[in-house]
């Protein structure tokens, strides 16, 4: 019995100086982290001393006396969202000139609406915020890191070019817009704001045709997004093979909400186009799947 506890109380003792040992590790890291880091920003940022300023955010929060906090936050991300909204106009307006603030306040309010899945909306939000490392911005981070396109050797291949001004992702935009107006037997522009950036006022005025068009094009988007750094552009069967494997979850989807005719109406179109889809076994899910249902 003293045998066991003498063992017991050695090993306390040195578990107690091992603490003490990583404590004092973790002191001496925490204090050289600093220096790492500036280290590394002027490694990385050579031109110019990297200049640290506390954002609007940081400031507020960091007052001594601030009363009705959440209040002034709530505030002050409102009005920082607004101009983020701007700006972002901005940034569009330079690649398409013709684009209006009406056009631009319609995409916003309509654009993640139709997609269910929170991962399409992610990918819908970042084209919308033009949220993607091209090689422009890489090569402005690291100037060994070639500013050039990876499929057509343009330099200065920024967000635009690499979604829609590169000749090999017009090719893919054209054989996109071909199918669906032969698809849905109507025009669709060829139009940066109207694929790009899923303007559908002006084309159709159908609610399940819009919701259509907006999946279609977003996979066009997520077809171009899963190819970023290959050689080649996706192609219109890559396309085709990605909206084919999301339709049998969107099909669960609308049968958990109790709506399959909305279903049948939004992509009878679509299903009696690929035979590979009409030909698949259809297997409606026994139990409602609650989680998927949407709220009242
Ligand atoms: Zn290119």
């Amino acid at each position: 019995m003293w045998c066991h506890e003498n063992e017991t109380r050695k090993m306390l003792v040195e578990k107690s100086k091992d603490f003490c040992r990583d404590r004092a590790t973790a002191r001496r890291k925490k204090k050289a982290y600093p220096v790492q880091l500036r280290h590394a920003l002027t490694q990385q940022f050579r031109s110019a001393d990297p200049r640290i300023e506390l954002s609007r955010l940081e400031t507020l929060v960091r007052k001594e006396h601030l009363p009705k906090p959440l209040s002034a936050i709530y505030s002050l991300l409102r009005t920082s969202y607004q101009t983020t909204r701007r700006d972002l106009l901005q940034k569009w307006i330079v690649n398409i000139p013709d684009l209006t603030v009406e056009q631009w306040s319609y995409i916003l309010a309509n654009s993640l609406t139709p997609l269910i899945r929170s991962r399409d909306r992610l990918i819908q939000f970042k084209y919308l915020h033009r949220a993607y490392y091209t090689p422009y911005i890489l090569h402005k981070m690291n100037p060994a890191f070639p500013d050039k396109c990876n499929r057509c050797n343009s330099p200065n291949a920024d967000f635009f070019h690499m979604v829609w001004d590169c000749a090999q992702i017009q090719h893919f935009w054209a054989e996109i817009a071909d199918y669906i107006t032969q698809l849905m037997a109507m025009p669709v522009e060829f139009h940066p704001a109207v694929l790009l950036l899923n303007y559908l006022q002006d084309t159709t005025s159908s609610r399940s045709e819009r919701t259509l068009l907006t999946f279609l094009l977003f996979h066009a988007k997520r077809a171009i997004a899963l190819k970023w750094k290959d050689e080649s552009p996706p192609t219109l069967s890559f396309w085709i093979a990605q909206v084919e494997q999301t339709l049998p979850v969107l099909e669960q989807i609308y049968y958990a909400r109790g709506c399959p005719t909305k279903f049948n109406k939004i992509w009878t179109l679509w299903i009696l186009r690929n035979e590979t889809y009409t030909n698949r076994t259809v297997t409606v899910p026994a139990q409602p799947m609650d989680w998927l249902v949407a709220p009242n």
